[in-house]
């Protein structure tokens, strides 16, 4: 059958042989072995680089490893391969994808948002944006769905807003006392937290976050995750040991 794939990521299978992960369009996310890919004069080695993506012919095989047998039509983000920051972000946002959704299921829009994701990347877009807009948009897939849009307690949008991590979302300024845990984040970040959850990733053409903004994100984010979702893929602290940004100030003050 033919599918369309995106290289997720390669491993060494004994002596000349590769297994190699592909998100699928048709299956889900696949391990495909790939007999002789290390052989000299392999035909397919360019069509099976991490981030590459394309049409190929292969065997879904269920279960058990699926095969590959020609590559019909592909192409490489190559800015994401060249660079070490584009590359770390996209490799994040797949591995978050991956631990999200099981092998063998199927993707559904989280197929063409990635494909538009690393397309963005590809295309000069902020990679850390775009990495807050999937680790915004995929809380749902970890079970935590946060209220964005209005106070998680009385409805309201017109006073400032904080996020509760107790209450799962926002919380409008009256009713700020009822966590003194909530996270203390100003308004500007909130503002994106709320846009990025509502965003259309295929639809996205531009986007400029301020850098003061981008690292209250970060950080807001890293808090969310690591109290709600629990999950740090090994890209995430590849990342964090990249940027080093310096903490900032996390006391409260009213
Ligand atoms: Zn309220």
């Amino acid at each position: 059958m033919n599918f369309h794939g995106i290289v997720m990521y390669q491993k060494e299978y004994r002596e000349r042989d590769m297994l190699i992960k592909f998100f699928t369009q048709e299956a889900g996310k696949r391990m495909f072995f790939i007999r002789g890919a290390k052989k000299r004069g392999f035909k397919m080695t360019a069509d099976l680089l991490p981030f590459t993506y394309g049409v190929y012919v292969g065997d879904i095989r269920e279960p058990g490893l699926s095969f590959i047998n020609a590559a019909k039509d592909t192409t490489n983000f190559t800015k994401i391969g060249q660079d070490i920051s584009k590359n770390a972000y996209a490799t994040y946002i797949m591995s978050l994808l991956d631990m999200a959704i099981p092998d063998n299921q199927l993707l559904g829009s989280w197929y063409p948002r990635l494909f538009h994701a690393l397309s963005l990347i590809n295309d000069g877009l902020d990679e850390a944006i775009i990495a807050n807009i999937f680790e915004v948009q995929m809380m749902s897939l970890f079970g935590v769905e946060p209220n964005l849009r209005q106070c998680v307690i009385c409805g309201r949008t017109d006073l400032p807003f904080d996020y509760s991590e107790s209450y799962g979302g926002l919380l409008c300024q009256a009713h700020w006392h009822l966590d003194p845990n909530r996270l203390d984040l100003d308004q500007r970040t909130i503002y994106y937290l709320r846009q990025f959850s509502a965003i259309d990733l295929t639809k996205l053409k531009t986007i400029s976050v301020h850098e003061e903004t981008k690292q209250h994100l970060r950080r807001a984010l890293d808090m969310i995750y690591s109290d709600t979702i629990g999950v740090y893929p090994r890209s995430k602290r590849f990342i964090d040991q990249m940027t080093k940004w310096k903490p900032l100030d996390n006391s409260k003050k009213d």
